[in-house]
């Protein structure tokens, strides 16, 4: 088997704010695996405050021997192996996975929705999400959201009351937020969540610290709204440290190293009787694609990522009315445009 990849710029539509930084454009590494004329796409998506870059990328790809594999269908061992290269690297990890389980759908013939027996008419609606910005742009793009049944609002700046109250200026429509740990006390996060529950506000990601697990098991605890863990869970072993902390878990693949292991937190968090949102980063619709796979699993999805770029290099998984949609195409149900 081929291994190839190649580094890509995601340019966003939209300067992108959040808690902790904003910027115009994502890091991508791109990898296309290729075997009995078959070719499987994956894709690692970089944000930088995620520590990984094209070079590291690079390098860690650059070990990935695949050619040693007599049976790619032992996927476990193989992802294993990948995991054992070295630390980290998990957006890289996830482009092998991906890339890995798309080869394997497409010889088999399926998407991978089937081969996990799973509804594809249960998917989810997705949240579109609005980054932190001026009360124009705000508004403005509240009205282009506006075949989007949810939107996804992210806080933990100082002007987090005004942002929900010029949303409510445009729309009753429900709103998650996600605070991206901006909030570092636990007794303002608490009188923040009071509030935004009395303004048609569903669900609360990430409001602390990922390094405040006692804090927000406080808040957790007062809070008349579910919180979810996004930065705290990001592999399978971290949701052992979510129980008593998070309600629920944002599962995505440039996190957990791929569908592989995104497959098993849903299962571990629902044995846990935690309710699971899929999410993404800012992503091609390869990537996208992937997760849409999973997205019958799961509660909720955020699953905008590849609207938000202007250079998508796929067709796949799309958002109609609202809704995740899947293709029915083999193995994660993208083309490569
Ligand atoms: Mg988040």
């Amino acid at each position: 088997m081929r291994l190839r990849f190649y580094p890509f710029t995601l340019e966003l539509k939209h300067a992108f704010t959040l808690a902790t930084s904003s910027r115009t454009a994502t890091a991508a590494m791109m990898v296309e695996v290729e075997e009995d004329g078959i070719t499987g796409y994956g894709e690692a998506s970089m944000p930088p405050y995620l520590g990984e870059t094209q070079a590291t990328a690079t390098a860690f790809l650059a070990k990935v021997d695949l050619a040693k594999y007599p049976d790619l269908f032992r996927i476990e061992d193989i992802l294993g192996d990948v995991d054992s290269i070295a630390p980290g690297n998990n957006a890289a990890k996830a482009a092998v996975d991906i890339a890995l389980h798309d080869w394997l759908g497409k010889k088999m013939g399926y998407p991978w929705y089937r081969i996990w027996g799973l509804d594809p008419s249960k998917t989810p609606v997705t949240t579109f999400t609005i980054g932190i910005d001026t009360k124009e742009v705000v508004r403005r793009k509240v009205n282009e959201a506006a075949i989007y049944k949810v939107l996804k609002v992210k806080l933990g700046r100082e002007n987090d009351k005004e942002m929900i109250e010029t949303i409510r200026e445009v729309t009753d429509k429900p709103v998650r937020v996600d605070v991206n740990q901006g909030w570092k006390d636990r007794e303002f996060a608490l009188r923040m969540i009071e509030w935004l529950a009395t303004r048609g506000v569903e669900i609360v990601e990430q409001p602390m610290p990922k390094d405040q697990p006692d804090d927000t098991a406080w808040l957790r605890a007062k809070s008349p709204l579910p919180i979810f863990g996004d930065e705290s869970v990001v592999r399978l072993a971290d949701i052992r440290k979510s129980i008593g902390v998070f309600d629920g878990i944002n599962v995505k693949l440039m996190k957990s190293t791929g569908m592989s292991e995104a497959y098993k937190m849903i299962a571990t968090a629902r044995a846990l009787g935690m309710k699971v949102m899929i999410g993404c980063m800012t992503e091609t619709s390869c990537a996208i694609s992937a997760a849409a796979q999973l997205s019958p699993l799961a509660d909720y999805a955020d699953l905008d990522g590849a609207l938000l770029i202007r250079n998508d290099l796929f067709s796949g998984a799309s958002i109609v009315d609202g809704k995740v949609t899947l293709t029915g195409g083999p193995g994660i149900g993208a083309r490569k445009l």
